[in-house]
Order: structure tokens, then C-alpha cells, then sequence
């Protein structure tokens, strides 16, 4: 018996095929848009880095007094003869470059440029955790106590909801981290056990007033935030869980006072 061919595509196969291809096509699209971003980022990087090195050869060569802040404000003047770059390389993504105040870095305005110096320590989620274990390993599934596994633990509920209490509990496991900043002075990180049960993570220099603190962590963001004057958390202790009266002032604060990164433990301003 002879078969019989058939000629050309049926329409549900053009269909099909016409699918394929815009799927692969948007695929195809997002891959090359991710690359050209990949490699915008990197070439601020690089950018970046090509400034940040001429400043130590602009020290050594015109033994100047100053910091790198000072140094980069003033680049286009000291580079006007072209002396150190063939010209002043900037953001392929037209974003602004700003010098941190201490440590020799640059910053692009642009969020995602800064992801490499984003590799953060992660010492404030660290202690959270910790803080979310010891919690958790009181409660049930549900979120309430667990009042077997207290007791079994000879443990009160005032011990895990009590801010000094819980503290001395967190201690018996662990102890402080300390850091420094960029000076060289020791801050050492703490916590405060919020009514909600969410954990305040903050640092304090070993000199000044325990609750006094020079930077606190946004858990929301996961930024840590400096503040010369120092925040104060004294009046935490007064919020209950159904009045955030200081918490929320001390959160605005935070908020508005100028993100730092700690990086290889020191909080570079
Ligand atoms: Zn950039």
C-alpha cells in the first residue's frame, strides 16, 4: 500500500513552532540584557579600582596631607595635566561616584555597582540567628511557648522575654563579637530583645555609654547605619508589645543616618 505524504506544516505545527521560537527569542533576550548589565558593572568596578590606585602614587608623589574624600573632590584639578589619567573614568551607567568619608574606596550611586563591596559580613544575621534559635527551641510550631520544653530546660518565660535575662541566657552559649572601626577602636557588637521578640542588633565603642550606640543594624535592609552623636537606646526597655513607641523613634533614626559597611570586621565610614 502506498502511504501518503503529507506536503508542507499543518497550522498547529507552525503554531507550535512560531511558540518555540518566541519563548527561545525572550530567553535568548533577557541572557544578552543580563550580560551587557554584568559587564557595565564590571567595568564600573574597574573604573573605580583605576582611581582608588592612583591615589596612594598621588600621595607618594606630591607628599600630599590629603585623605582620599579630599583627593577625589579635587581630581579633576589634580589631574588636569592629565598627569595621572589619560582622562577621569566614569560609571558606563551614568552613575554618580562618591568617596567614602574614611576607608579608600568609591562608591557608584548606581545599587547593584556597589554589590561586590556588599559581600558584607554577616555578623548582625549571625547574632539574629542565634537569637531565632534559642527562641525557637522554647517554642512550638505555632509560635507560643513551649512550657514542657522550658521547664525541661529549667528555663522561665521571664528568661526568654526579659531583655537582661534573655542576654545572660544568649551568654551562657556564646559571647560578643567585637569589631573596631576604622580607627582602630573596639565596638562591640550587641542585641536587645524587642517586645515583638525581634532582635535590635547594634554596636557600642567600649569607652562610651553602654546605650549609646554608634551603629545599628536595619534588619529590614540589612544595612548597618552610623551615627556620630550615637543613637540612643536607653528608653527601649519602655515599649511594650502593643506600644513601639522608642523602638519606632530609634528606627527612624537609623534610618536617616548614613549607611556604613562592616567589612573584615571594621565598619568603614
Ligand atoms: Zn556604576
Amino acid at each position: 500500500m502506498r502511504k501518503k505524504y503529507q506536503e508542507g506544516f499543518t497550522l498547529i505545527e507552525v503554531i507550535i513552532c512560531v511558540c518555540i521560537i518566541f519563548i527561545l527569542s525572550g530567553l535568548v533576550i533577557t541572557r544578552i540584557i543580563n550580560a551587557v548589565e554584568d559587564a557595565k558593572t564590571s567595568t564600573c568596578i574597574a573604573n573605580r579600582k583605576i582611581i582608588e590606585r592612583v591615589y596612594p602614587i598621588y600621595q607618594i608623589k606630591e607628599s600630599s596631607p590629603y585623605t582620599f574624600a579630599q583627593f577625589f573632590a579635587d581630581l579633576e584639578t589634580i589631574n588636569a595635566d592629565r598627569k595621572y589619567l589619560a582622562f577621569i573614568p566614569v560609571c558606563p551607567s551614568l552613575g554618580e561616584y562618591s568617596a567614602t568619608a574614611r576607608s579608600e574606596q568609591i562608591l557608584c550611586s548606581i545599587e547593584e555597582h556597589n554589590a561586590h563591596l556588599r559581600i558584607q559580613d554577616n555578623t548582625a544575621e549571625e547574632l539574629i540567628g542565634r537569637v531565632i534559635g534559642i527562641l525557637d527551641s522554647f517554642k512550638n510550631p505555632d509560635g507560643t511557648w513551649n512550657a514542657q520544653a522550658l521547664s525541661d530546660a529549667g528555663i522561665t518565660q521571664y528568661q526568654v522575654t526579659n531583655n537582661s535575662a534573655f542576654r545572660n541566657l544568649y551568654l551562657q552559649d556564646y559571647s560578643w563579637d567585637v569589631v573596631t572601626n576604622t580607627a582602630g577602636q573596639a565596638q562591640t557588637i550587641m542585641f536587645y530583645l524587642l517586645p515583638s521578640g525581634e532582635t535590635l542588633v547594634y554596636a557600642v565603642s567600649n569607652t562610651g555609654q553602654p546605650w549609646n550606640a554608634n551603629y545599628v543594624f536595619d534588619s529590614t535592609t540589612g544595612k548597618w547605619h552610623y551615627s556620630s552623636s550615637g543613637i540612643n537606646l536607653a528608653n527601649l526597655y519602655k515599649d511594650t508589645s502593643s506600644s513601639t513607641t522608642y523602638i519606632d523613634a530609634v528606627m527612624s533614626q537609623v534610618r536617616a543616618s548614613g549607611e556604613v559597611l562592616l567589612m573584615d570586621n571594621v565598619f568603614h565610614n
